[in-house]
């Protein structure tokens, strides 16, 4: 037997037990009359202890121990005389008796504590000695834990989990696919699923009736920080259902998790729609934990002889709360964070409502104190408080006017990652236009179903048309998306013209799925959570890479396998792959 306990279980009732652990050696001090040493292993540190009396045997083996050596020891409990309230087993320590070196270890390249001296790129090489650390391993450990709660979830309410194929047909959905040569089919490739998306909806159409799987997706996309090229998601559909029967069954699940991970009750979940999300916020995932709606100031700006104003199509307002004493060094910083490439804006407008009641104004020139007082009643400001305007064309500027705003609430410490502001963001259009292509995409999937009442105007407005979709967004984070589908072989046709693809294309790429709608579709949706975005907001991460045990780094390079590589030339010829 290797161990008897382990080494986070071991507590003052222990005393005098005889007990054997295994672990790794993270620590040893000599302190001339005693040596210690920091055992640990996946739940905890006990600490053991050798003394300058102990026989020689072990006085030598334990010299012979290094930093991370795997060891088996056997000794008596006994209760600590200077105690570490700061760990579980911090009343007792292990006074050795036996020894076993189980494996030796060369010196690791960084130190595997808490707080460790190792640079990224070197704890991502040695994946496996980082997840040693307790830092590393306790959001696996919350990763695991919130897939077991969201399964017992969904079993309960008849959920059932099917695996569907990991090798299929290369379509677009929005991303690039990553493609797999077939040596069989030589010149042919699968490739690897972006979603499991046509798959779940066939298992509606086989009366599956309720499908989750927590899946592996794969999109060949630029990454940024919170994205992989291959990433996990929580994949859901059912049948027989509208969009408030899917809201109703997620909306519980996320409730669920929040009360069992953070223990916090979250109040039933606002509904957004996606125009006011954009109009409100200029963002499909607005950041509801503070306010500073935008207020659209484009008629009252246009009174006067301001060119700027009067040639932009969209004038627009935040309201920030006390900040009229904003010096001339942070106004001219909130003006070179708006021109900045990634915000884009060709400058900013400021109105001082000060605290007597008068205006400062970056445009003063232009416009009278009555003017500025128009504004700041129209935008609800207090004496104290600083209007910041952005203008231009509408599109573009609210999105500007939403990283400003993201900027003040994160200057004025209003985005606590303790405080969870979930909601739901509903109609969002079914299509978007596609200046470089100029053709319509689906802005979800081309699965999603329109909102009945927009059907009529899919050929003659195809713009206006609202779809049966929905996203959850936590704190500006999209965590999860789906909507209600076509059940219908006709209108999935009639979506298919909407996105410019001729009969022959669709029936290419999606006829398997529009023949089976010939067979019985039931009406249904579902919906799917990004699950590593997940745990890494219930982990208060800001980077989903760590709740992935073998992540890949910014250029999607795994530095561990140092992968991707090249294969052979034997591997390419049997593929009938030449390079160019
Ligand atoms: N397949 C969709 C996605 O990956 C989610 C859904 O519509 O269920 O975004």
């Amino acid at each position: 037997m290797y161990r008897t306990h382990t080494c986070g279980e071991l507590r003052l009732e222990n005393a005098n037990e005889t007990v054997c652990l295994s672990g790794w050696v993270q620590k040893i001090r000599n302190l001339g009359a005693m040596t210690f040493i920091d055992l640990r292993d996946r739940y905890g540190i006990t600490q053991l202890v050798v003394e300058e009396s102990a026989p020689e045997e072990i006085r030598k083996q334990v010299a012979g121990l290094g930093r991370e050596f795997v060891i088996q020891v056997t000794g008596k409990v006994l209760e600590r005389a200077s105690k570490n309230n700061k760990i579980p087993t911090g009343d007792i320590e292990i006074l050795i008796e036996k020894i076993n070196v189980l494996s030796r270890s060369e010196i690791p390249p960084f130190t595997i504590e808490d707080h460790t001296d190792g640079g990224d790129e070197l704890r991502m090489k040695y994946r496996y000695l980082d997840l040693r650390r307790t830092a590393v391993r306790k959001n696996l450990e919350l990763r695991h834990r919130m897939a077991h709660l969201v399964r017992n979830y969904l079993d309960s309410y008849h959920f059932m989990e099917v695996e569907t194929p990991v090798l299929i047909k290369s379509t677009p959905e929005g991303a690039r696919d990553f493609v797999v040569p077939s040596r069989m089919n030589q010149g042919q490739f699968y490739a690897l699923p972006q979603s499991p998306q046509t798959f779940k909806q066939l298992l509606m159409v086989a009366g599956f009736d309720r499908y989750y799987q927590i899946v592996k997706c794969f999109r060949d996309e630029d990454l940024r920080a919170d994205r992989q090229p291959e990433f996990t998601q929580i994949d859901c559909e059912m049948s027989f259902v509208e969009r408030e029967d899917v809201l109703n069954i997620f909306e519980g699940m996320i409730r669920h998790l929040f009360k069992e991970v953070r223990g916090i009750d979250l109040p039933a979940l606002p509904r957004m729609t996606w125009h006011d999300a954009m109009e409100y916020y200029g963002s499909d995932k607005p950041d509801i934990r503070f306010g500073m709606r935008f207020v659209n100031l484009t008629a009252l700006a246009q009174t006067k002889d301001f060119a700027v104003f009067n040639s932009a199509e969209y004038v627009g307002a935040i309201c920030v709360p006390g900040c009229a004493n904003y010096t001339r060094k942070q106004l001219d910083e909130l003006t070179e964070f708006v021109k900045r490439p990634q915000v884009g804006a060709k400058g900013l407008v400021y109105v001082k409502y000060n605290e007597d009641g008068t205006f400062k104004s970056s445009v003063d020139k232009f416009y009278t104190a009555d003017d500025l007082q128009a504004w700041a009643t129209a935008a609800e400001a207090k004496p104290g408080d600083l209007l910041l305007l952005l203008s231009g064309q509408k599109m573009k500027t609210l999105p500007q006017l939403c990283e400003l705003r993201l900027e003040m609430g994160n200057r004025l410490g209003l985005r606590d990652k303790d405080v969870f502001k979930p909601l739901w963001v509903v109609d969002f259009p079914l299509l978007e236009w596609d200046e470089e292509t100029q053709r319509y995409y689906a802005m979800h999937h081309p699965f999603t179903s329109p909102k009945l009442e927009d059907v009529d105007k899919m050929e003659s407005d195809p713009g206006a048309v609202r779809a049966e979709a929905y996203d959850m967004v936590i704190n500006g984070v999209e965590v999860g998306g789906g909507s209600i589908r076509i059940h219908d072989s006709e209108l999935q046709q009639r979506m298919f013209r909407c996105l410019g693809f001729t009969e022959e294309q669709a029936e290419k790429q999606f006829g398997f799925l529009m023949n089976a709608f010939k067979y019985g579709a039931p009406p249904h949706g579902g919906i799917a959570f990004g699950f590593d975005r997940l745990v890494s907001m219930f982990a208060g991460l800001d980077s989903i890479r760590d709740t992935i045990a073998f992540p890949k780094n910014n250029s999607g390079r795994d530095v561990m396998l140092d992968s991707p590589s090249e294969i052979s030339e034997e591997q390419l010829k049997e593929l009938g792959i030449k390079l160019g």
